[in-house]
């Protein structure tokens, strides 16, 4: 019972050390990507020229009776949003990353900490814990890539994304069957924090609208996953 009980604590504190790192390393990438690598999108971004590519691969998640977070026809509408609103706004070219496919179901049962998530504020709490955990041991590829992952529910959100510190976005039940959720959550993904106008994509509510300013797009294009390769 003792020697459980210490066990836990330690996966606990390596949980915890594993985010830590992930984290400062992404810090150190994406300040590398604005500065240097893409500096001319940093600063010229709202010219969108030339094309660049953002390449996405979509997880749905199943439990531990082996059910799917969604079927894989659901999520069809949002990626046909997401590849509109990019390539008009901003330019880039939404891809699948690895086979050519954009949504597979994770071979694996997920653990129900990945199922359930918190969402808003409180969802950097999971990064330490078992949830981001599992999500980066399930990534699609490093760095460059986003991964979204499709889980069943996220408290108080339908999607979620930690912004530049993170290689994925979660979209629950309800948000892979909202249009323009996975655009959003993207975005977030890319560097966009939330803006008070309902014309702009990143107006946090789903009654949104797919504009954007100018500077988001030199931040967009700025983004390491947003790639001339
Ligand atoms: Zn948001």
């Amino acid at each position: 019972m003792r020697k459980n009980f210490s066990m836990s604590g330690a996966e606990k504190l390596w949980n915890i050390i594993k985010a830590i790192a992930r984290i400062a390393v992404r810090i150190v990438i994406e300040i590398i990507h604005r500065s240097i690598i893409n500096l001319f999108d940093s600063l010229f971004g709202f010219l969108n020229w030339p094309k660049k590519k953002l390449r996405i691969k979509i997880f749905i998640l199943r439990d531990q009776h082996g059910d799917q977070s969604c079927p894989e026809k659901e999520l069809e509408v949002s990626i046909d949003h997401a590849r509109k609103v990019f390539k008009k706004n901003f330019n880039v070219e939404v891809m699948a990353h690895r086979k050519n496919v954009f949504v597979e179901v994770l071979p694996n049962t997920s653990p129900v900490e990945a199922l359930h998530v918190k969402g808003g504020r409180d969802a950097l709490s999971d990064e330490f814990k078992i949830a981001g955990s599992f999500f980066a041991s399930n990534l699609s590829g490093l760095f460059y890539p986003v991964t979204v992952f499709v889980v069943k529910n996220i408290e108080g959100a339908s999607g979620c994304s930690l912004g530049p510190i993170s290689d994925y976005v979660t979209l629950d039940t309800v948000g892979a069957k909202q249009t323009s959720v996975l655009a959003h959550e993207l975005a977030h993904a890319c560097g966009l924090w939330h803006i008070s106008e309902r014309s702009n994509l990143l107006y946090p509510y789903a009654d949104r609208h797919d504009e954007v300013k100018w500077w988001q797009k030199n931040i967009f294009r700025g983004s390491r996953h947003v790639t001339y390769w």
